[in-house]
């Protein structure tokens, strides 16, 4: 006998179908006042805490305890080469060669160093192209760089903006700035998921457009790592960076990741702003100030690394090995927006409009709700939705949202999602 799609006997049978349903319990889930788990729908801002990330970094301190500056050469994971043992699955998770990666700083700092070796104004091709809604973040650091090279931002920021009246970014008018300006711009930076609208750019396309005028091409990946599938390398992407504590799940503000092409890495005579972890491995402790980088993207380094934020990021990344990596990651994440969608569609079509796009290749995990209600108290909805354990991200004036992580998340937090929402849209 088939089961009802409206029930939470449909629900409990997709969780008992799923093969990732045991790695919930590699997560501490929050708790509501009452005892049970949170429903919760923000890994898109600040991912859960794997299990094996706490033993990771408390493993860190044990070593630091026991061993002090020797800890730097001594145990499983020494803390001299510690970044090292992160770089292959960091590699796995964005589709890129090891000597392409590195895990180093926080993402705006990676984007300014990146651009200090990918952006390089001359008289010709001096323009910035980026998107209209691009996070803040990234908005400043770019228009920091062009008043740093001494440029008008006012004359060579070009926006690449949603149409009026829409939310979705659309191509043509990408392709016709490319087609008008692409003489002129020296490099576009732009998301591989766009944060507000949950749109995943094609990322394969962009590049071979805008290299085709001789462009670099840049992506910040906050919303992409650990959520999409990426093919960085094979896409010919010059630089890509991204942080660790969105569906990485490496705790707020841990450490980044960074990706450089393989044909730029051992390029010498890119700008960058060095610093002694980029240098020469074998040499590094010379001090002779004879600065030579080491030949991957390990030599954009700056500093010797929060080791304990580098711990957490190995437990992050053995969690997610654990699952099976990305394809099993996006496997599930495919069917859980799925049956969200069709949940929210059922129920709520007269309330509520997704402006995240339908097709799945074009989405992540998270949906992006609009309510459609006139006259709706958004702060008011979002009190109650949490009141009633659902923890999601309310952007004003009415946007909703919600990501399902595959890792952790379950067809029942989406069922209980749907029919919570429901109740407060009702009440107000
Ligand atoms: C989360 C996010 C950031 C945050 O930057 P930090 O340097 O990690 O504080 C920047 N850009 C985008 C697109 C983001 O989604």
């Amino acid at each position: 006998m088939s089961i009802k799609h409206n029930t939470l006997a449909y629900a409990q049978q997709l969780d008992q179908q799923d093969p990732l349903a045991p790695m919930r319990a590699h997560f501490a889930i929050p708790k509501q006042a009452n005892g049970r788990d949170e429903y919760y729908f923000t890994g898109n801002s600040l991912g859960l805490q794997p299990k094996l990330a706490r033993a990771a970094v408390i493993e860190l301190l044990d070593a630091w305890q026991t061993r002090g500056v020797k800890g730097h050469f001594e145990g499983d994971f020494p803390w001299l080469p510690y970044h090292e043992f992160l770089t292959e699955q960091a590699a796995a998770i964005v589709g890129a060669l090891p000597e392409e990666v590195v895990m180093m700083n926080s993402l705006t700092a990676n984007l300014h160093l990146m651009m200090v070796s990918f952006y390089q104004p001359n008289q010709q091709r001096s323009k910035i192209l980026i998107e209209d809604h691009a996070f803040p973040s990234d908005h400043y650091a770019v228009t920091s760089q062009l008043k740093h090279h001494g440029i008008s931002v006012e004359d060579n920021l070009l926006l690449w903006s949603p149409r009026a009246g829409e939310e979705l970014l659309n191509y043509q008018d990408l392709w016709q700035i490319i087609e008008q300006h692409g003489d002129e711009i020296a490099l576009i930076l732009l998301p591989g998921v766009q944060y507000y609208t949950g749109q995943v750019l094609d990322m394969a396309r962009i590049t071979s457009a805008a290299h085709a005028k001789g462009i670099k091409v840049g992506f910040d990946l906050a919303h992409a790592a650990g959520n999409i599938e990426l093919s960085l390398h094979e896409w010919q992407v010059d630089f890509a960076c991204w942080c660790s504590y969105k569906y990485l799940n490496s705790g707020a503000g841990s450490v980044a990741g960074c990706f450089i092409h393989q044909r730029h890495v051992k390029n010498t005579e890119l700008n960058r702003f060095a610093g002694w972890w980029g240098h020469d491995k074998s040499s590094r402790f010379n001090m002779d100030n004879n600065f030579q980088a080491i030949p991957s993207a390990e030599g954009w380094q700056l500093s010797n690394p929060p080791v304990l934020s580098l711990a957490a990021v190995r437990g992050a990344f053995d969690t997610i090995a654990l699952a099976g990596g990305m394809p099993a990651l996006r496997k599930k994440s495919l069917l859980l927006t799925q049956y969200l969608t069709q949940r929210l569609t059922a129920e709520l079509s007269d309330k509520i409009r997704i402006i995240t796009p339908n097709n799945p290749a074009e989405r992540g995990c998270q949906l992006s709700l609009m309510v459609k209600l006139a006259g709706l108290d958004g702060k008011a909805l979002f009190k109650a939705l949490d009141e009633n354990g659902v923890t999601t991200d309310w952007r004003e004036p009415n946007v909703i949202r919600v990501a399902p992580v595959p890792l952790y998340n379950s067809f029942q937090d989406v069922y209980h999602f749907v029919n919570i929402l429901k109740e407060c849209l009702e009440c107000r």
